[in-house]
């Protein structure tokens, strides 16, 4: 699982990202299969939230001869809406850490400053606020994933609960990730979040069989 600095610094920085394929070189009969990786980095996810979304307030798209203003695609409205949703639950999220620790609400400042300061006052609070801050944020970045079309999104497991806590497990719908429990409170001995892989599917079914 990835720490709450690597995903501040994909939401704020940059975020790179890994392509394979391959490629089949040399004449027929003797062709060689070569795997390659092509590394890409992007801006910060929330740079690319609000570029992709400011792109659609530019002039009134043209549709025939019919001009309709304000109208954008589905795609760069959801894009708005995820951003404008993170940077007001940032800004509240820093807001009520600052309080927790002693300090004064602060002055407003842009949300990848909000995102730095989360990432630094979540060293101060104690270990469960910590774990809600690392929830969220990784809510936060995988909202933006989702928007920027970097990840397949969640689906939950029909019919199968954590066998620790009873709640509801998760898994990216391409099948992606390993199956996760829903709870921020579901930690191991460690405060590691529960997860199990794939193949682990039939025996969380079966663990549950006894209970239909
Ligand atoms: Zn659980």
């Amino acid at each position: 699982m990835r720490d709450l600095a690597e995903l501040v610094n994909e939401l704020t920085r940059h975020i790179t990202t890994a392509t394979r394929y391959s490629t089949t070189l040399g004449a027929r009969g003797k062709a060689k299969r070569h795997r390659h990786v092509h590394y890409t980095t992007a801006p910060g996810l929330i740079t690319q939230l609000s570029v992709a979304s400011s792109r659609s307030c530019g002039p009134p798209l043209v549709t025939g001869t019919r001009t309709q203003p304000g109208s954008r695609p589905p795609g760069q409205h959801q894009m708005l809406v995820v951003l404008d949703s993170i940077t007001r639950q940032v800004s509240d999220l820093r807001v009520s850490l600052r309080l927790g620790v002693g300090k004064s609400r602060g002055a407003r400042q842009s949300v990848a400053q909000d995102l730095s300061e989360i990432s630094y006052l979540a060293r101060l609070v104690d270990r469960r606020t910590a774990r809600h801050v690392h929830a969220l944020v990784r809510r936060w970045h995988s909202n933006a994933s989702i928007a920027l079309t970097y990840q397949a999104p969640t689906i939950q497991l029909r019919d199968v609960a954590c066998p620790y806590c009873g709640s509801a497990l998760r898994v990216r719908a391409d099948a992606s990730t390993d199956v996760w429990c829903t709870s921020a409170e579901c930690v191991d001995d460690d405060g590691v979040r529960r997860t199990w892989g794939r193949g682990a599917w039939l025996m969380l079914l079966e663990r549950m069989s006894p209970a239909v």
